[in-house]
């Protein structure tokens, strides 16, 4: 079963126009959120992400929070879904194309549960990165469908073997294609600042309370490629990622290349906060 609008119907019924703006200029807003156990992790955060996405772009949604609440719920238990995530989005809506507004759209929401499994081995070895010039828009603070940017940047990435770009603009490193990235340094935890350059990632903001709980310095402060080459840990963040350990980038080896003891130690303190409503399995 899918979510489209407030109904949950069957995939194969879903009938979206092909003049739908979201189709034909990715006019739309986006969110992914993560399942343990039977429950939406920082749901709440993610839908004022949403909103906010929304707003940005002057898309109105077509349901109340409390009642895309109950959406989500009702979508995760008609699918069985105890580990996974759901995927849903916004769009501005069917209207014959042409770049302005329709002076009343018709926003259509559709979401969708998908099973991939928490990456672990990759969180327990460690993966390798490359550097890319962020050619993303100015405004990457909204979780836009329009992910060229990030699209193109993956796909570089891949083709070298690697698991996440680390984009820069002009040396100051941002982000990853799709996660949010932290080095440490004697100790010191510095990621990207929020603003228009970044996502403001759902996992950054558990991340930041993590450091906090281990009273970890942490510098919100931009630094350069010279420094990221330099950290002693590396690591990028996100929903589907959690924490995940940077290895190797561009060839060259992260401190001793191996994956670093406070790395670990977020790692394990994420997994007991998304785990802490049950009783710990193994
Ligand atoms: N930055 C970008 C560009 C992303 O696409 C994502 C994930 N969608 C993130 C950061 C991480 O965000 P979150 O922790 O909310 O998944």
């Amino acid at each position: 079963m899918i979510l489209f609008n407030d109904q949950l119907i069957q995939r194969e019924e879903a009938r979206v126009d092909i003049e739908d703006r979201g189709y034909q200029f990715g006019d739309g807003v986006y969110e992914v959120v993560s399942v343990y156990e039977g429950k939406i992790f920082r749901l709440e955060e993610h839908l004022q992400r949403f909103q906010y996405s929304a707003g940005q772009i002057g898309i109105e949604l077509p349901m109340s929070l409390d009642v895309l609440t109950t959406n989500l719920n009702k979508l995760l238990e008609a699918n069985q879904l105890v580990n996974g995530q759901i995927y849903f989005q916004v769009t501005r809506g069917y209207a014959p194309r042409n770049h302005p507004f329709p002076a009343r759209p018709n926003p259509v929401l559709t979401g969708y549960v998908t099973r991939k499994p928490r990456p672990l081995e990759l969180m327990q070895t460690g993966v390798k990165a490359i550097t890319l010039d962020d050619i993303r828009w100015l405004r990457c603070d909204i979780k836009s469908l329009n992910l060229l940017g990030s699209v193109l940047a993956k796909q570089k990435a891949v083709e070298q073997g690697a698991f996440e770009a680390l984009l820069h603009r002009n040396g100051i490193v941002t982000e990853g294609s799709s996660t949010n990235l932290f080095i440490i340094k004697d100790g010191k935890m510095q990621t990207h600042p929020l603003g228009n350059l970044i996502l403001g990632g759902i996992t950054r903001i558990v991340i930041l309370e993590l450091a906090e709980q281990l009273n970890m310095p942490v510098i919100e402060e931009s630094f350069n490629l010279q420094e990221l080459y330099a950290a002693d840990e590396v690591f990028v963040s996100s929903t589907t990622s959690e924490v995940m350990p940077i290895i190797l980038i561009d060839g060259k080896q992260v401190g001793s290349g191996s994956v670093g003891p406070l790395t670990r130690k977020l790692q394990k303190l994420l997994e007991e906060m998304v785990f802490a409503h049950q009783e710990k399995v193994q």
